[in-house]
């Protein structure tokens, strides 16, 4: 079924338009059947030509790599746009640079893509999940197979163009003759008329239904990221292929971590007396209960990373970490014991009157903006 058309232009699959209409030209001057009449060669020049009508229409292209061959299959005949002959016009293309007639153009279409929101916790977005979800979709009408034609039946040939899907008009100008053609208003251009459309799919082709697909969500994904599901959408009309299903993450907020790329970070409220001592602390992390050091003489602010406890990244190598940021508290009602104790404690470190340092730059918020300015200095 599926033809190898960059093989039989001998071109790469990441060909450009150039290079495609270059090695179609060289091959139809080889293989054009004024030169060489003989039917093997015939045959190989409409296989060129069939190979370059797609790669060289992007549309059909994008539809050929995604799978779908436009001249596979093609519903009963209904649009199987390639009749008899080859298509001159696209001959006369890939010679002249422009376009002519195109002939009757393929009913089947390609669907429409579709953006699905998917809401996701943090642990799901920083380990991967997977989601059942169900889509509200088309699917193709299993009455007419697609093609849109009740059972039995088959679209008849217009009579107004005569299959060719559009009418040509020779008008006179002051150049002489100038042959324009539009598509047939009575067709639409498809060169065939459904007389007795499906009772199913009134002609469509597909049918609307809901459809539950289970996708695996990688880890590492962040709030917009968009996954592409190529040819999960709804199926086209007139069994076109399908189109893409998007899916657009929704991280939702954590009650304890703020996300910054595959960073966690928060905060954590340490007593005055514990960050002088040093004590341990449980912190609760996505992978669960974990102690951690707070060495004595923490400062408020202070940030202790926990190495590989963040977000997956989303390549599949290695994780972010958890920055936990220290917050010093001071006690605000003390009795009549504890104001003693820390009285005296005053006494004892002569800090009754400190002096009240400016600390020398390192930190502090005028520092950090100070820095900001002078950015690229030192
Ligand atoms: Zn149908
Ligand atoms: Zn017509």
């Amino acid at each position: 079924m599926a033809r190898d058309y960059y093989g039989t232009l001998g071109v790469r699959r990441d060909a450009n338009a150039d290079e495609i209409k270059k090695a179609y030209r060289r091959l139809a001057r080889e293989l054009h059947p004024d030169v060489n009449p003989d039917p093997e060669t015939q045959e190989k020049f409409k296989e060129i030509t069939q190979a370059y009508e797609v790669l060289s229409d992007p549309k059909k292209r994008e539809m050929y790599d995604l799978g779908a061959d436009p001249f596979a299959g093609g519903g009963g005949g209904a649009g199987a746009g390639f009749g008899a002959g080859f298509p001159f016009s696209d001959i006369m293309d890939a010679f002249f640079g422009q376009a002519t007639a195109r002939g009757p153009r393929s009913r089947a279409r390609r669907g429409r893509n579709a953006t699905l929101r998917v809401e996701l916790d943090l642990s799901e977005t920083a380990f991967g999940t997977t989601r059942e979800l169900t889509i509200d979709t088309a699917v193709a009408c299993t009455v007419c197979s697609g093609t849109g034609a009740e059972p039995g039946t088959r679209p008849d040939t217009c009579d107004m163009c005569n299959g060719r899907g559009e009418i040509q008009q020779v008008q006179r100008s002051f150049l002489g003759q100038v042959m324009t053609s539009r598509p047939c208003p009575q067709c639409g251009g498809f060169g065939s008329v459904i007389r007795t459309p499906c009772r199913e799919c009134s002609g469509d082709g597909r049918v609307r239904t809901t459809r539950t697909i289970k996708v695996r969500i990688p880890a590492g994904v962040e709030n917009g990221t968009h996954i592409q599901l190529a040819g999960e959408a709804e199926i086209g009309p007139g069994g076109g292929p399908a189109g893409d299903l998007f899916l657009e993450i929704v991280e939702r907020p954590h009650a304890i971590f703020e996300r910054d790329g595959d960073d966690l970070h928060c905060t954590v409220q340490i007593p005055m007396t514990a960050a002088a001592l040093g004590t341990q602390v449980i912190i609760e992390t996505l992978d669960g209960p974990e102690q951690v050091d707070i060495r004595p003489g923490t400062q408020s602010g202070q940030v202790i990373p926990l190495y590989n406890r963040g977000i997956n990244h989303l390549n599949g190598n290695g994780r972010g970490d958890l920055m936990i940021h220290v917050n010093v508290e001071t006690p605000t009602r003390l009795d009549d014991e504890q104001e003693e104790l820390l009285r005296k404690l005053s006494q004892l470190r002569d800090e009754e009157r400190p002096p009240g340092k400016f600390t020398p730059g390192q930190q502090g918020f005028f520092s950090r903006l100070r820095d900001a300015f002078n950015t690229g200095g030192r």
